[in-house]
């Protein structure tokens, strides 16, 4: 019986994003298998990266032969040519593996993906724009949002909610927002309690259904 590679993470196509992911995915202490058709690119990563091999993805035999058929986790990052992403991510359906990620460029290249066998589909031209949006017109420092329509905000307090306590001002009952955690001025981020009194210049993380964040990120 094969034992699969639980903690190792193969990278696909070392271009901007790949190189990126490979290098963060090493930085966060896995081991990255990183693949790419171009010898210069290989060249390039080799002293970075654990493993580099040249190798064209779209051929399933290179794939299979380079084992890939025992790793858990394979990101698929090419992104210009959709023909040679969708042809790689087929071909680590045919060998099995269990959980294949999968950039796409446009919506329609989303959708072929993950009807040939892409169970995580990113966007991130999408993703990254949709978010500095936020951060462009609110008070958003930064903006996490979850499919289910749940979303988590660092944002500059708004001013209705200086001087008293959290208990008092009932930040849940008025806004639909909860308040997990909250920075005062020179101290350092704290789960906020009932308690926490803040001050002009205090930073929060809040949570709440995406509408409810966005609204409260809107106060001033
Ligand atoms: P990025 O925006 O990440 O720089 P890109 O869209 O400019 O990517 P792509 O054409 O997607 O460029 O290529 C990303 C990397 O994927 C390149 O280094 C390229 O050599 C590699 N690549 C492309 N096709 C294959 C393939 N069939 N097998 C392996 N690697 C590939
Ligand atoms: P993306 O990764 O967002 O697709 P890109 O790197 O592929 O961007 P860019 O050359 O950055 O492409 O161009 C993005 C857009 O900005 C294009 O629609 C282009 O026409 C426009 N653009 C580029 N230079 C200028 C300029 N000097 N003035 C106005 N618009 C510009």
């Amino acid at each position: 019986r094969r034992r699969r590679d639980t903690e190792g993470v193969v990278v696909i196509g070392l271009g901007r994003f790949g190189c990126h992911l490979a290098t963060s995915l090493t930085q966060l202490g896995h081991e990255v298998l990183a693949i790419d058709r171009n010898p210069d690119r290989v060249q390039k990563w080799s002293p970075t990266l654990d493993r580099v091999v040249q190798a064209d993805a779209t051929e399933v035999g290179a794939l299979r032969q380079l084992g890939l058929a025992d790793f858990a986790r394979v990101v698929v990052a090419i992104g210009a040519s959709v023909e040679a992403s969708v042809l790689s991510v087929l071909g680590l359906a045919e060998l099995g593996v269990p959980q294949i990620w999968a950039r796409a460029t446009s919506e329609q290249h989303a959708r072929i993906l993950a009807a040939v066998g892409a169970q995580q589909v990113i966007f991130p031209e999408a993703e990254t724009g949709e978010r500095v949006a936020h951060l462009i017109v609110s008070r958003m420092l930064d903006y996490i949002e979850f499919g289910d329509d749940f979303a988590i905000a660092k944002v500059r307090a708004p001013e209705a909610l200086f001087g008293r306590t959290l208990r008092e001002l009932g930040p849940i009952d008025r806004y639909g927002v909860m308040v997990v955690g909250a920075k005062l001025p020179g101290e350092p981020f704290r789960y906020a309690a009932g308690d926490t009194v803040l001050a002009p210049g205090s930073i929060l993380i809040v949570e709440g259904s995406i509408e409810q964040v966005q609204r409260f990120a809107a106060l001033t």
